[in-house]
């Protein structure tokens, strides 16, 4: 069976291929399979956000179709960015303005603490959903340390970690993120489907 990835970001991409490539006969981003089309991403979840985004493109292309949808939650902020993350500054996917905006937030908070969730759902032809989340559990710095990774990843350092995510290789990132995790749980679940 093909699968069809929801998403164009390379990292992404081979990261999923690593991971579930076992499991299809070809991994294809959209743009590989000519499908451009953008889903409008207005669920309160990741879940749901995960699950628009999979089924609109399975409807489209009649294939199996994985998505997802991640984010930060600052426990002081309620949760905030949450599904938000990529905006949270206003400006979709600056990430430089959107670290800014949540140092700012979190200037006066004793409670710095924070998660990464990574929700992954795999909707096939049938419209059958096979989904799962994972998380990384940290706390947000008071400043800037590396270059690595994207997003928030030089203000958010794991639990049990010295370093933030940004001073990390993408190997050592990809062996506790919360995608690899939800991708980790997806594999499970996939392998448990067959074997009934
Ligand atoms: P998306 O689900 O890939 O669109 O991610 C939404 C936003 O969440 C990104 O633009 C980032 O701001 C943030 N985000 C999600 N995953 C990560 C990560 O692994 N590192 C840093 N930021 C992330």
């Amino acid at each position: 069976m093909k699968l069809i990835i929801a998403s164009g970001n390379k990292h992404k991409i081979y990261e999923i291929k690593k991971i579930l490539g076992e499991k299809f006969d070809e991994i294809v981003s959209m743009k590989e399979e000519g499908i451009f089309h953008e889903t409008v991403e207005d669920g309160e979840t990741f879940l749901e956000n995960a699950e628009k985004k999979a089924r609109e493109i399975a409807e489209i292309s009649g294939c199996a179709t994985l998505a997802d949808d991640s984010g930060i939650c600052a426990h002081a902020l309620g949760g905030a960015p949450g599904i938000y993350s990529a905006r949270f500054s206003g400006d979709h996917g600056d990430d430089e303005k959107n670290n800014d905006l949540l140092l700012e937030k979190l200037k006066d908070k004793s409670d710095r603490t924070a998660h990464y969730t990574c929700a992954m759902v795999i909707c096939f032809p049938n419209g059958e959903l096979v989904s799962c989340e994972g998380y990384m559990y940290g706390e947000i710095t008071t400043e800037r340390h590396g270059s690595g990774g994207f997003g928030y990843d030089p203000i958010f350092r794991p639990e049990g970690e010295v370093r933030t995510v940004g001073e990390m290789t993408d190997e050592e990132k990809n062996k506790i993120s919360h995608r690899a995790k939800a991708l980790w749980g997806l594999l499970e679940k996939l392998q448990k489907r067959e074997s009934h």
